[in-house]
């Protein structure tokens, strides 16, 4: 295996090998997912596991069509560019997708023939260490990927500082991101690719049907227990449809059905950890004593496990904490709008600039809020589509350079440029 894997063909067939052994076993790693995370089994299985398996077949596509170009220049020379590994690529991945955070770096950092040491959040290693298994099933040859487990001021600060580590990749929160970034500029300066925090809008133009831009705003927010770093966590809504959308979009909180992961049906498990669960409900009493109006949920669920109620908050103005802060959990936040210009100059307020959500029938509205919103990521009519191909990264303090798609490619190569002399050049 040793020599094949250099061989751009064998690179394909390990990860398309892998993609079809992620399927098969699809439940054993979605169990693990959600007994390490807490998330619902059938959202692990359904959603998750699969964009994993299309995200490598993704990039088996990819490693037999990377290569550089011939470059015309002044000057009687033949340029070209090699793009060439980088080398030691060095990854750190948080707790709220595990899996799929594993994939979005390992994918392409293996399809441009890199090797890899992988640290995973201390709180969900499971399925790494388990598909780690299936990538050498599938015939990645030892040493290519290293995975390693511990925390963050240990661990990944070793792999941030390490000299022998040529690319750092990184996704959490935008404090650590900082962190990382001095370590790396203080070690051998690699280079840092980081995916940080988010405080993305959903904006509610008034032409919208309400009934569907309460569930979409919903989902944008509530999804995967509200711990995503592009969760809608500013809905924006029309004066003119704001009171029927948060009457409504309270009954959608009221309904949502939270429990044992492991249940049919369920949409929302426990946070992740004591941590995690504290801060939250540390937002939701910021959030009553700033007077937003608070519509339902602020309340632990039970006593057992750190589940929830799903909250809306209505009447939030801007400068609130929670409307300000990533709160990262089941909390809704409410704001009114008048009118476009207003509405795009508050959404890009923020220190963020990860994602955002844009809700109308009107092309018009959607092409210049599209173009003016300062994020990585926007959805029209739409949220959270998270397709391998589709570039995903931030603006501002919610990082830099791009994942997934092409321009992932770009973070897990060097460039080499070959000038070579034609015909006698003058000084020989
Ligand atoms: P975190 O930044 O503390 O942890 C993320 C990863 O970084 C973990 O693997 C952790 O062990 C590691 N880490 C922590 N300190 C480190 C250090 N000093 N040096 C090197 N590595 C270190 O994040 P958290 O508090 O566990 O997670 C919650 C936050 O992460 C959220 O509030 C959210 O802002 C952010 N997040 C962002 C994204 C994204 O895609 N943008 C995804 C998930 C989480």
């Amino acid at each position: 295996m040793g020599t094949s894997w250099t061989l751009l063909l064998e690179r394909s067939r390990v990860m398309l090998r892998f993609a079809d052994l992620i399927e098969k076993h699809n439940d054993e790693i979605a169990s693990l997912e959600s007994w390490d995370n807490g998330k619902p089994y059938e959202q692990a299985r359904d959603v998750e596991i699969p964009m994993v398996a299309r995200l490598f077949r993704y990039y088996a596509g990819w490693a037999d069509k990377i290569h550089g170009l011939t470059v015309p220049a002044d000057g009687n020379y033949h340029v070209q560019t090699l793009h060439e590994p980088i080398g030691v690529a060095g990854q750190i991945i948080p707790w709220n997708f595990p899996l799929l955070m594993f994939a979005w770096k390992v994918g392409p950092a293996l399809a441009c023939g890199n090797s890899i040491v992988l640290k995973t959040a201390e709180q969900t290693p499971l399925t790494a260490f388990y598909v780690g298994k299936l990538l050498h099933e599938a015939g990645l040859p030892p040493g290519v990927l290293n995975i390693v487990s511990g925390f963050g001021r240990t661990a990944g600060a070793s792999l941030a500082s390490h000299m022998d580590v040529d690319k750092l990749a990184f996704t959490g929160s935008t404090d650590t991101g900082k962190v990382i970034l001095g370590l790396a500029a203080n070690s051998n300066l690699k280079p840092v690719t980081l995916e940080l925090g988010g405080k993305s809008p959903f904006i509610v133009f008034e032409d919208a049907d309400v009934d569907k831009a309460v569930e979409l705003a919903h989902f944008a927010l509530f999804f995967n227990q509200g711990q995503c770093c592009c969760a809608g966590s500013r809905t924006y809504v029309h004066e003119k449809v704001y009171d029927e959308f948060v009457e409504k979009s309270k009954a959608r909180a009221l309904k949502r059905v939270v429990g044992d992961p492991f249940k049919k049906g369920i949409e929302q498990g426990p946070q992740i950890d004591l941590k995690q669960f504290e801060k939250v409900m540390k937002y939701i009493r910021s959030g009553v004593e700033s007077n937003a109006t608070l519509e339902c949920g602020g309340d632990q669920i039970g006593s057992k496990g750190y589940f929830i109620q799903p909250t809306v908050f209505s009447n939030v103005k801007d400068d609130m904490l929670i409307a300000q802060d990533e709160i990262f959990g089941p909390v809704q936040s409410i704001l009114k709008f008048s009118d476009v210009d207003e509405v795009i100059k508050r959404a890009n307020e923020t220190r963020y600039g990860l994602a955002a959500g844009v809700f109308t029938k009107s092309l018009d509205t959607a092409n210049r809020v599209s173009r003016a919103l300062k994020v990585g990521t926007v959805w029209v009519n739409c949220f959270d589509v998270f397709d391998a191909a589709i570039p995903f990264g931030g603006y501002k303090m919610s990082g830099n350079g791009r994942e997934k798609g092409i321009y992932s490619l770009n973070n897990y190569l060097q460039i080499k440029a070959v000038v070579t002399a034609l015909n006698n050049p003058a000084w020989i």
